[in-house]
C-alpha cells in the first residue's frame, strides 16, 4: 500500500478538502501512474453532492486522469515506466459479457467498476483522479499520443470520449447537420470533434456569450435557446442533436428541430427526470437515444483521432485549493471550457 495525497469530499454537504488515501500495492497486471492532471467533469459534482443518489464517502472524484507510468506489475505487457497514459471513467469490468467482449465495457452487464464512487472487485472503494497517484489494471489504461500535452489531454478521457462515441455511432460527418446543445466541458469537445469529422456544426447555447469561442472551435452557426425565434428558425434542421445539458430540458422543443429520421442523442445526466410528449417522436420518425462514455479501445481511438487533428480541450488550469470554487463556476455554466487540476498542488 502507498499513502497518497488527495482531495476528497468527506460527505455530500461538505466542501472538498485535502486528505490522504491508500493505493493498493501494484499487482501482476497493474500500472502505477503518477497523476499530473485531472479534469473536473460535471459528473464529479453530481456525485460529490449526491445528486444522482446515495454515494460513497469520503469521495475522491476525478475520471479525467493524465499522468506518467512509474511502476508496472510483472505481467504488464502494454505499458512501461515513463509512458504517458490516461484513465477515464472505468477501472474494471467483468470482461466476459457480450458488451465487454465487443469493446463496450461501459455497458458491461456483469458489473463494471467506476474510477471512483464504486467498489472494486477486491471489495475496496475506488478513489479517483484528484490525487497524486493511482493504481489501475493495464486493460483500463490508454496511451496519450505524443502530440497531445497531458493537461489538455486529461479532459478527453471523459468529455472527449463521451462526445466522440455518439458522434461516430450516429455518423456525424460530411453532409450532416449536427447541433451541439450546451457549450460546457462536453459541448466544446463535441463542437471540435463533430467539426473534425466533417459535419456542419451548430451550437445551441443558453445565450450568445460564448459565440465567438464556439465559432473558433469549429461551429458554423451559434444560436441562443433563450430566444424563441431560434426554435422557429431551426425547425426541422438537424440530422443529429447531441445534448450535453446537465439540467432538465424541454425535449419536445428540441425534437422539433430534427429533420425526418433525425436523432436526438442525450449524454447530459440531469438529476431530475424530464417529461416527453411521445407525439414529438412519432411525427418525423425521430429517434430519442442516450449514450454513455465509450469503451476502452474506442477511447484509445478517440485520443489518436484528437492527436491527429490537434484537438485538445480548452482548459483553465487550477490548483487543488481552487476545486470548490471551480465547482461553483461549473454549476453557474461559467467554465471555459474545462477546469483541470494541477495535481502537484494537492
Ligand atoms: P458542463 O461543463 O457544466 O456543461 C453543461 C452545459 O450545459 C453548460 O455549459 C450549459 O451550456 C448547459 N446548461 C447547464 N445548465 C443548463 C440549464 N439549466 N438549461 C440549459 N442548459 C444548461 O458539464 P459537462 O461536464 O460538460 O457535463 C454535462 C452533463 O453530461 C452532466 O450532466 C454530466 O454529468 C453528463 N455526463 C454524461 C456522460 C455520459 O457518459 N453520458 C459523461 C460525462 C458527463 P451553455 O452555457 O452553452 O448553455
Ligand atoms: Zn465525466
Ligand atoms: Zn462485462
Amino acid at each position: 500500500m502507498t499513502t497518497v495525497a488527495a482531495y476528497a469530499a468527506p460527505s455530500a454537504k461538505a466542501p472538498l478538502e485535502r486528505t490522504t488515501i491508500e493505493r493498493r500495492a501494484v499487482r501482476e497486471f497493474d500500472v502505477l501512474i503518477d497523476i499530473e492532471f485531472a479534469g473536473i467533469c460535471h459528473s464529479d459534482i453530481h456525485q460529490a453532492r449526491e445528486g444522482w443518489g446515495e454515494a460513497i464517502f469520503p469521495m475522491v472524484p476525478g475520471h479525467e486522469i493524465a499522468g506518467v507510468v512509474s511502476e508496472v506489475g510483472p505481467g504488464v505487457t502494454r505499458f512501461a515506466v515513463g509512458d504517458r497514459v490516461g484513465v477515464g471513467c472505468l477501472v474494471d469490468s467483468c470482461r466476459e459479457c457480450d458488451n465487454c467482449k465487443a469493446g463496450l465495457e461501459q455497458y458491461c452487464t456483469g458489473g463494471s467498476v467506476g474510477t471512483y464512487n464504486a467498489v472494486g472487485k477486491d471489495g475496496e472503494p475506488t478513489y479517483g483522479g484528484y490525487a497524486q497517484k493511482i493504481v489501475v489494471d493495464e486493460n483500463y489504461v490508454v496511451r496519450i499520443p505524443d502530440g497531445l500535452s497531458l493537461d489538455v489531454a486529461a479532459p478527453l478521457l471523459c468529455a472527449g470520449i463521451t462526445t466522440y462515441s455518439p458522434l461516430k455511432h450516429w455518423n456525424a460527418g460530411p453532409g450532416k447537420k449536427v447541433a451541439i446543445l450546451g457549450m460546457g466541458g462536453l459541448g466544446h469537445m463535441g463542437v471540435k470533434i463533430a467539426h473534425a469529422l466533417g459535419a456542419e456544426v451548430t451550437v445551441l447555447s443558453q445565450s450568445l456569450r460564448k459565440k465567438d469561442d464556439g465559432l473558433k472551435l469549429g461551429a458554423a452557426h451559434y444560436y441562443a435557446t433563450s430566444d424563441e425565434n431560434t426554435f422557429k428558425e431551426l425547425k426541422g434542421s438537424f440530422d443529429l442533436i447531441l445534448s450535453t445539458v446537465s439540467a432538465p430540458l424541454n425535449l419536445d422543443a428540441y425534437l422539433s428541430l430534427l429533420k425526418t429520421d433525425g436523432a436526438f442523442v442525450n449524454v447530459g445526466a440531469p438529476e431530475e427526470p424530464v417529461a416527453l410528449n411521445l407525439f414529438s417522436v412519432i411525427g418525423g420518425r425521430k429517434t430519442l437515444a442516450g449514450s454513455g462514455i465509450g469503451g476502452i479501445q474506442e477511447t484509445q481511438e478517440m485520443l489518436d483521432f484528437c492527436a491527429e487533428h490537434g484537438l485538445g480541450a480548452e482548459i483553465e488550469l487550477i490548483s487543488a485549493d481552487q476545486i470548490n470554487e471551480a465547482y461553483e463556476r461549473v454549476l453557474a455554466s461559467d467554465v471555459r471550457y474545462r477546469f483541470v487540476i494541477d495535481t502537484s498542488t494537492i
